[in-house]
């Protein structure tokens, strides 16, 4: 797989996926998941609430999938995060989780390219250079047949600064 970095808002990216730092009630918040939600139009939320009335809310590095909207990608899959509280063990395998599991879903529908956001590195408060080595870690460890490209976008010049160390690009 190869691996890019973008430095600016995700909801512009045209990859077959893009990934939403979403929250457990899967209706929208703010950061990057308002980001989403506004530029993408009422199908997305549509299919949330379904989801949700389906299968309750989304846990913890969990991931639900929806399309995108009006948005240039196909698909969007959303992933909670998690709150940063100082357990950095469980915290950082959640973290993984949403990682791993974001892969795992769009190779599930043939998706090529997939772009993420530095997940809970907002108001979740995940300290931002672990949050990124971890990012980095699962997504060169994921063995893909189907997925070629994973765009990391980096909103902020600290995330973009850590990423551009880690990656070396
Ligand atoms: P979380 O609740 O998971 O921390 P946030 O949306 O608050 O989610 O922040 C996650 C990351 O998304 C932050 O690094 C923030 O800078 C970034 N971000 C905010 N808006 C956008 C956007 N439009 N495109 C890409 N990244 C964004």
């Amino acid at each position: 797989m190869k691996i890019e970095l973008i430095k600016g808002d995700i909801t512009k990216i045209k990859a077959d996926a893009i990934v939403n730092a979403a929250n457990s009630s899967l209706l929208g918040g703010g950061g990057v998941d308002g980001a989403i939600h506004r530029a993408g139009g009422k199908q997305i939320l549509d299919e949330c609430i379904e989801i949700r009335n389906k299968q309750g809310k989304c846990k913890t590095g969990e991931v639900v999938i929806t399309t995108a909207g009006n948005l240039p990608a196909k698909y969007v899959i959303h992933t909670v995060g998690p709150i940063w509280n100082g357990d950095e063990e469980k915290c950082s395998k959640l973290l993984a989780n949403c990682y791993k599991n974001s892969l795992k879903l769009a190779e599930s529908v043939d998706v090529k390219s997939i772009a993420f956001p530095n997940i809970s590195t907002g108001v979740y408060k995940f300290p931002k250079e672990l949050a990124a080595k971890i990012a980095v870690n699962e997504v060169q460890n994921f063995q893909s047949e189907i997925i070629e490209k994973v765009v990391f976008v980096c909103f902020d010049d600290e995330n973009e600064f850590i990423y551009r160390e880690l990656l070396k690009i």
